[in-house]
């Protein structure tokens, strides 16, 4: 009789905090609210009025009224050295485009990002200078640690997990998607950071969806840790990051213009 009122209590229990991660959930993000066991008659009964959402307008560049801005080619004002952290020493060139600066290192926002959509546009040298992942590398940086490869792939073969596009030496892109040397690319990229406990454990791996010219080349895939050169994936834990751009070393004069990135 114990063991049976014991059982009864916890499934009781059970029951009630189940009821609460549901209601958690149906608010932050549940469009369809399901308040009765019962199936609807009316159509009003599943239609909602609320929360609004806000309306984003986009301006002569496309650039979305809610987007913060990182680089639109006037100035290099919201980048610093990753070396240093004095100011970034690429090429401010009079198109509204960035140039990396032969070994100078790499460049990151002073602002650090968690979750986000970005937007950016990048170019290759039209001159056909090194091959294979000397040709037109850079890369871009999500929280500081997870590459998203730019490369000059035209004619140019490498390593698939290692081509533009790929999360580097994670996962190979769906296509490749680049049009020819010299001209602009685009890249819009949704990052998801991961989840880390208390402890520093990783409890929800991030996730990364890119968009190349248009072509979906990476599907919310899973970002298995740090995007290493030699050696498998890390996972230390980390919070908010900024947005970095790779100065591959090997004078790779990729160029950048039109950054843009709405937080999650
Ligand atoms: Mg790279």
């Amino acid at each position: 009789m114990k063991q049976a009122l014991l059982l009864v209590f916890g499934t009781l229990v059970l029951a009630s905090c189940q009821h609460k991660v549901k209601n958690k959930n149906s608010a932050d993000q549940e469009t369809t609210v399901q308040d009765s066991v019962q199936e609807p008659t009316k159509p009003e009964e599943t239609e909602r009025y609320e929360p609004v959402p806000p309306k984003v307008t986009l301006d002569t560049n496309k650039v979305p009224s809610d987007a913060i801005v990182l680089f639109d080619g006037s100035n290099l004002d919201n980048w610093i050295s990753s070396r240093d952290s004095t100011a970034a020493k690429w090429h401010l060139n009079d198109d509204g485009s960035m140039t990396v600066a032969d070994k100078t290192g790499d460049i990151q926002t002073k602002q650090n990002f968690g979750s986000l959509q970005l937007h950016l546009e990048w170019r290759s040298p039209a001159v056909i200078q090194g091959e294979n992942q000397s040709r037109g590398n850079s890369g871009v940086f999500l929280n500081n640690r997870y590459e998203v490869q730019v490369l000059d792939n035209n004619d140019n073969p490498t390593y698939v997990n290692g081509q533009v596009a790929s999360i580097y030496k994670q996962h190979i892109p769906l296509a490749m998607a680049s049009v020819p040397s010299g001209e602009w690319n685009t890249y819009d990229i949704i990052y998801h950071a991961p989840y880390f406990n208390s402890t520093g454990d990783k409890i929800k791996s991030g996730t990364l969806t890119v968009i190349h010219n248009g072509v979906l080349v990476q599907d919310h895939v899973e970002i298995k840790g740090t995007t290493e050169y030699i050696g498998w994936p890390k996972n230390p834990a980390h919070g908010k990051g900024p947005l970095k751009l790779q100065d591959h070393q090997d004078n790779s004069r990729v160029s950048y213009r039109n950054i843009w990135v709405r937080e999650l």
